[in-house]
């Protein structure tokens, strides 16, 4: 066997990667080699202890992305991704959503043959992670009056276990993916890639390895080419398939390196045309929130999971098949944007995000560079759909909290509104402020959208195989054609589960 030959090259051992690699590698018969550009997460506490997150944003395991001017929203958003095994999930807060049922409806009306909510519902049965409820001794007082005001104000009703049966509106702590009883992370790598990852001789782990180009033999991807931690450049090759696993920024990104995208884009950056793929960075997709802050009469309570433990659903519209407002309840004041604004982080305090389940933006990845070490261009058009649906619901949502903020027990721990401050009221106002004041919860996905075979834009089939090429797919976050109303980790888990039971198929 030539040195560097697998069955199967995984690029991307994160969230999704490290699922497919650990179900591919079952069998003992299949080799699998994982190119990932981060170190392991083993031993790591700095990365394993989920309330340790917030340490790593913008730190050496962050690839750190950022976006390009945003006219309507906020042009200082980074997007943090994780340069570690288990990408994302080893870096993110673990709110454990299974998708609703019209959330996966809605992929298989946008062409996604097969990936309806009953067909689905197998995979969330075998995922491997720790799946939870915040546990009792996490739940932080101010949370849990926070969740006793929202329902009382809001008439929504309290929800023990999100993921028990599908809801369209409930406040409660979230599920999430971690062990309670030392605040370790059941991240994808830690579920799926530690317990099996020293055992097994036909999974061959590339750590610190960047992968900058695959290999294409006519319309056959063959393998992958990458630069190993000591600079060493080689080609991995498959046997039978390359499955790209990048993640929603750089999944597309070495598409496009590869010269699979829009042609008058890669003719324009002189990156030889493989193949005319235009939908290749379109539709890309994320979960947008505002921020306001309270300052509280004293000191908040030490304990907590991971500091935003708790949230609220609603449904403004009756028609919305599931929520169509979102908000994260923060144990802290959470004034990282509002302090460019001029507003001052108050000494304690606690913060509500309005989020928006289903933005109405679209945006668009593309590369400014031939160049595969230049970060790709990431522009979101933030608030930029036609009738503001996504402008208007930051506002609503500015209007809900502070009906929540009103009301007891939460109103006695209040002393004061900090952001956008109680003098700004008017609709106007309110959108410049929730706009500008805008960030991500880091949620980008659909740049790589799957879609039925006659769709022009789709990237991969409902096999996820890239369309027009063989021997590739693509599973991770890129491949959603549309993003589901909660967060989406374990949408991508399931996304990476199901995956594995195709390309298990087709061999
Ligand atoms: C700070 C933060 C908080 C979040 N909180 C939540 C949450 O609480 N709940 C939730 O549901 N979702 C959350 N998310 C989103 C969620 O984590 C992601 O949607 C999901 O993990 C994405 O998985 P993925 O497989 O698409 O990509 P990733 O998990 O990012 O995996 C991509 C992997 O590929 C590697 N890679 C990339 N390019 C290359 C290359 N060229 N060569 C080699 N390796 C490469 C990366 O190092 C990485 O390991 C959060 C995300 C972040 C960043």
């Amino acid at each position: 066997m030539p040195p560097h030959e697998y069955d199967y090259v995984v690029i991307g051992g994160g969230t999704a990667g490290s699922v497919i690699a650990s179900r591919l590698t079952e069998n003992p018969d299949v080799t699998v080699a994982v190119i990932e550009g981060g170190p392991t997460d083993v031993d790591r506490d700095d990365v394993l202890t989920l309330r340790r997150w917030t340490g790593l944003l913008g730190g050496e395991l962050d690839y750190d992305y950022p976006t390009t001017e945003q006219p309507r929203g906020n042009s200082h958003i980074r997007h943090s991704r994780a340069r570690v095994l288990g990408g994302c999930s080893s870096h993110n807060t673990l709110i454990a959503f299974k998708p609703l049922p019209s959330d996966w409806d809605e992929w298989e009306a946008a062409g996604a043959k097969g990936w309806g909510a009953v067909p689905m519902e197998a995979y969330y049965a075998r995922l491997l992670n720790n799946i939870v409820p915040v546990d009792e001794k996490d739940r932080n007082a101010v949370a849990r009056d926070f969740v006793d005001s929202a329902g009382a104000a809001l008439g929504v009703p309290h929800v023990d276990g999100f993921n028990r049966k599908p809801f369209t509106e409930g406040v409660g702590f979230f599920d999430l993916a971690y062990h309670p009883e030392n605040n370790k992370r059941s991240s994808a790598s830690v579920a799926y890639l530690h317990p099996v990852m020293d055992e097994r001789p036909n999974l061959r782990i590339f750590l610190e390895t960047w992968a900058y180009r695959l290999e294409l033999n006519g319309t056959r991807a063959e393998g992958v080419h990458v630069r190993t931690k000591d600079g060493e450049e080689i080609l991995v090759r498959a046997r039978h398939e390359v499955v790209l696993c990048a993640g929603a920024v750089d999944s597309p990104r070495l598409l496009l390196h590869s010269g699979i995208g829009p042609r008058a884009d890669l003719d324009a950056l002189g990156i030889p045309v493989a193949h005319d793929l235009p939908g290749v960075g379109e539709n890309l997709l994320d979960h947008p929130e505002s921020v306001i802050v309270w300052e509280t009469h004293g000191p908040i309570p030490e304990n907590s999971a991971m500091d935003s433990d708790a949230g609220l659903f609603v449904r403004r519209d009756p028609a919305s098949p599931g929520p169509d407002l979102m908000f994260h309840f923060y144990q802290v004041p959470f004034t990282d944007n509002p302090e460019r604004l001029g507003y001052e982080r108050p000494e304690f305090g606690v913060s509500m995000t309005p989020n928006i389940p289903k933005p109405r933006s679209r945006g668009r990845l593309y590369l400014t560079s031939a160049d595969p070490s230049v970060k790709p261009a990431l522009d979101f058009r933030y608030f930029t759909d036609e009738d503001d649906y996504d402008g208007r619901t930051l506002v609503d949502g500015i209007r809900l909290a502070r009906q929540i903020a009103r009301t007891e027990p939460l109103a006695g721990w209040l002393k004061r509104e900090v952001c956008p401050g109680p003098q700004v009221t008017g609709d106007e106002e309110l959108s410049a402020y929730a706009r500008k004041a805008a960030h991500t919860v880091y949620h980008p996905a659909g740049t790589c959208r799957m879609g039925a075979d006659e769709d022009e834009l789709a990237v991969v089939d409902p096999q996820l195989k890239v369309r027009g090429l063989d021997g590739l797919r693509v599973a991770d976050a890129s491949v959603f054609p549309t993003i589901p109303a909660v967060n989406p980790m374990l949408g991508v888990l399931m996304v990476g589960e199901r995956a594995a039971d195709l390309i298990g198929g087709a061999a």
